[in-house]
């Protein structure tokens, strides 16, 4: 995909998400304003209905007769009674005007007088009057400290009730002033919340108010399903994108791979080539057959190509085959030292320093695995060709072989440049190859060797794993099920 084409699409992703996110935030904004405006509603709700309650409980103290009591409270708790005591108390926004009721409680009735006045001159507002026609009920002017306790305690139940746990406090005016009769908030509490003010005694003497301090973690937590479904839903988003992106970063690396798989492998194959092409002119040009020893020497020479040529197309055929459902395998027994000892013989050849060591660590007993010779040699044979490729110095790869719970274990630790940890993973993906600095690397490959060595590794049933610090070598670990193993498995 062109650059240009791609950062379009970036931006468009970029977009997205912001967008996505604004919105979010908006959406929530006005949720948050709604359910804070509901929630206000339903305290100022709460601290009216106990306040009315408040004021007409002590109606009911003390009568005997069940049905004096029920018609009490289903006249004075009833919701119709505190829109009507609500809506008359609107009506003091009239110019001059007052209201006052009064109460007569008789044995077989209830008595509900609404007062309104309206005159040019300011007047007093009366206080409501309550008539007892049996002077053995109870007295109304109830204790204001009984009252108020009453009071506190209705809210703390309700606000219980409601589920809210930020701490509440009250303030007593004297009725229909700012004057604080009494107050339990510290001065310098914060008052997230602060309620009207409503007269909660009969003889409307004081008006109670309730102080929050909180109103925002309360709001929160009612829209906590909302706030975690968009939280969610943005990381979703953030997520898919990442996704998308990291699989064309892939796809696009992969493509690169492939490039430079193509030309790296033309070019190598072409090198053995001309030097075959070389020889062979050469000969035919100088009549070499009357010398044999050169002609013996050109000769060697075409041999040695054949065979590069002959292992290079071997690796491209085995690249096809790990992308299938594998080779079809050969089991048969294969005694793991013996096979290391005749792998490190032919791989001596390709030794150009004498300092060079390839060390096979002798062990006490043959180990035996189930496997295909060829390809069990070929991956000893890649892992032994990576240590001599990259080292930087004398060669010194030790190579041990042991048994370990029921597995064939052999390492491979070479004194090579090491693979930074950032690349160890990635080092058995097809193509991949460590970036070399500079950005041309000196040593030839085509990022095959190791995830053939991983696949057929897996073919076997067995892993493969890596450990290395960059500058201070290698260490490949092979495990494969040991034959001994598998055979008591079987049996
Ligand atoms: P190739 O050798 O053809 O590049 P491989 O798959 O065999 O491909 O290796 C992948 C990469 O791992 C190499 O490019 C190299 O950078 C790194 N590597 C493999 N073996 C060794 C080793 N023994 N020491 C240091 N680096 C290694």
């Amino acid at each position: 995909m062109k650059v240009g084409r791609l950062n379009f699409i970036y931006i468009l992703i970029a977009i997205a998400i912001i967008m996505s996110t604004v919105l979010q935030i908006i959406w929530l904004q006005q949720l948050y304003k709604k359910q804070r405006v509901q929630i206000i509603n339903e305290m100022e709700h709460l601290v009216r209905s106990s306040a009315q309650e408040n004021v007409y409980k002590v109606l009911a103290v003390g009568r005997t007769s069940l049905r004096e009591k029920t018609r009490i409270e289903s006249l004075f708790l009833s919701p119709q009674w505190e829109q009507l005591y609500l809506a008359a108390g609107n009506m003091k926004s009239v110019k001059g005007l007052t209201w006052y009721h009064s109460i007569t409680i008789r044995d077989d009735s209830i008595h509900l007088r609404l007062d309104f006045t309206v005159t040019d001159h300011l007047q007093k507002p009366k206080k409501p009057v309550s008539v007892y026609t049996n002077p053995t009920d109870i007295d109304i002017k109830t204790n204001d400290s009984l009252s108020l306790i009453s009071m506190k305690s209705s809210v703390a139940k309700k606000l219980q009730m409601a589920g809210i746990s930020s701490p509440a406090y009250f303030r007593i005016y004297r009725h229909g002033t700012s004057k604080i009769i009494s107050s339990d908030a510290p001065a310098a509490v914060s008052r997230a919340y602060v309620s009207k003010r409503y007269s909660f005694n009969l003889e409307q003497n004081y008006d109670y108010q309730l102080i929050m301090t909180d109103i925002f973690s309360l709001v929160v937590y009612q829209l906590r399903f909302y706030l975690v479904s968009s939280a969610l839903m943005l990381v979703l988003i953030c997520a898919a994108f990442y996704a998308l992106l990291r699989l064309q970063l892939q796809q696009r690396l992969f493509a690169t791979a492939k490039l430079d798989f193509t030309s790296n492998m033309t070019h190598e194959l072409k090198t053995p080539i001309a030097s075959i092409s070389v020889a062979l002119q050469a000969i035919k040009k100088f009549s070499l057959f009357n010398d044999p020893l050169t002609l013996q020497n050109y000769l060697d020479i075409g041999e040695t190509e054949l065979q590069r040529l002959n292992m290079m197309i071997d690796k491209v055929l085995h690249l096809d085959q790990t992308d299938g459902p594998g080779p079809l395998l050969t089991y048969q027994l294969f005694e793991v030292q013996a096979g290391l000892e005749q792998v490190i013989c032919t791989m001596r050849l390709q030794l150009t320093n004498p300092d060079d060591i390839i060390f096979l660590k002798p062990s006490i007993e043959p180990y035996f695995v189930y496997g295909d010779t060829v390809f069990l040699t070929n991956i000893f044979s890649t892992l032994i060709e990576n240590a001599i490729k990259y080292s930087k110095g004398p060669l010194m790869l030790v190579i041990d072989c042991t048994l370990q719970r029921g597995k064939v274990v052999i390492s491979f630790k070479d004194n090579g440049p090491g693979i930074e940890k950032m690349y160890q993973d990635k080092v058995f993906d097809r193509f991949f190859r460590v970036p070399a600095q500079g950005d041309v690397h000196d040593v030839k490959g085509f990022g095959l060797g190791l995830h053939y060595v991983k696949e057929m590794v897996k073919q076997h049933e067995g892993d493969i794993s890596l450990k290395s610090d960059a500058g201070k070598g290698c260490t490949f670990i092979v495990t494969l099920p040991s034959a001994d193993q598998l055979v008591t498995h079987t049996s």
